[in-house]
Order: structure tokens, then sequence, then C-alpha cells
């Protein structure tokens, strides 16, 4: 049975040629910062990475991957391993969220809840490979169902250690709208020198 995706966009490729990425990767991660340590320490971030125009910006656009991208490795280099790890990670559910409350219609989402998990699991991969490009920038990406299912991009433009961030948005859209019991591990990464960085999603 052919399935149509209630999720897939205007038809358009994965990847942002531009290099723009959604602007939830700085946004969200200047809430979590700021919620962990304050807004004095999430603007100090801001200033260190020398981005001090876009602590206040108004971010309602597509914006360059090269700002979250220097925003992170900061964030790495400010902060203790385990600490900006958390605080990566929170900025990545807190992305799911934005992107669950915003972008995915209630109809849709009520139906991915109610669908058997491997169904749901199907169609959310679908729609995170066509809309890749708001987390994955100018990276490539492919979404495959599976045990466990892959999501896979080359060229990451947000790499970072053990990429919490990307681990962080998936985990929450498969814990929210397939499997409580879904589970996002990394083991392949670019920065740890693999030709791509590779999510497995299990879902029990
Ligand atoms: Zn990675």
């Amino acid at each position: 049975m052919a399935l149509a995706d209630p999720l897939a966009p205007p038809a358009g490729a994965a990847a942002h040629p531009d290099g723009l990425i959604g602007p939830n990767a700085v946004i969200q991660l200047r809430a979590a910062l700021a919620e962990r340590a304050g807004e004095a320490a999430a603007l100090g971030l801001f200033l260190r990475a020398g981005l001090a125009d876009w602590a206040e910006a108004r971010l309602d656009a597509m914006i360059p991957q090269a700002v979250p991208a220097a925003l992170f490795e900061t964030l790495f280099a400010a902060y203790p391993h385990d600490a900006a790890s958390e605080i990566a990670a929170e900025a990545g559910r807190r992305t799911a969220d934005y992107v669950m409350a915003h972008r995915i219609p209630g109809p849709v989402k009520a139906l991915l809840k109610a669908l058997p998990a491997p169904l749901a699991a199907r169609l959310l991969l679908k729609a995170i490979q066509r809309n890749a490009w708001t987390f994955a920038g100018s990276g490539v990406c492919r979404a495959a169902y599976g045990a466990p299912s892959r999501v896979e991009i080359a060229g990451n433009p947000l790499a970072m250690p053990g990429c919490v961030w990307h681990v962080g948005v998936f985990s929450r859209l498969f814990q929210a709208l397939v499997s409580r019991r879904a589970r996002v591990t990394h083991p392949a990464c670019a920065r740890a020198g693999d030709p791509l960085c590779r999510f497995e999603i299990a879902l029990d």
C-alpha cells in the first residue's frame, strides 16, 4: 500500500545549497544555556564567539549555518564537556518541541501517535529527510527505516562531540510521535573521523 506523506513540504532538495539552517539551532541553544547558567552566560557565549550582533537579533528566518556552528564550538570550548553536552542536548530537545508545536499540524501529530510505531517511524523518517535543511543545512541527509532505522548526514555542519544536538532533536521527535521507548544512538561521527554522521533509532 502506498502511503502519502502527510508531512511532505513542497518539492525541494533536502540540502540547502547556500548553507542556511533553521534559526532554532541558535534560539534554543541560547534558551537552554540561559536556563542552565543564566542570561548573562548566554550573552557571554555570543560575545566569546564573536557573534554579539546575533545575541539580540530577531531570528525569524533561515540563518547561515556558520552561526550555530560557531556557537556550539564555543560552548564546548567554554564549558566542561558534560555541561556542554547537556546544554546542547537540551537545545536539540527544545528544537524538536518547537518543530512539533509550530511546524507539524495537529491532525498529523495525532495520526503519527495513533499509528503503529513502525508505520509512524516510516512517515517521520521521510519527513526528516525532506525537511533536512532545517537541521542539516548544506549537509546531505538520508533517512531509512529498518531495525534500527538510520538517519545519515554527510557534511554535517553542526557536527560536535557525540552530535548531542541532533541526538536530542531525533530522540524527542521519535519519543513524542512514534514510541516512548525509542532510543537514538550515534555510532558513526564525522567529528570522530568517520565519513559521515550516522544516527540509529531503535523503537523498543
Ligand atoms: Zn556526528
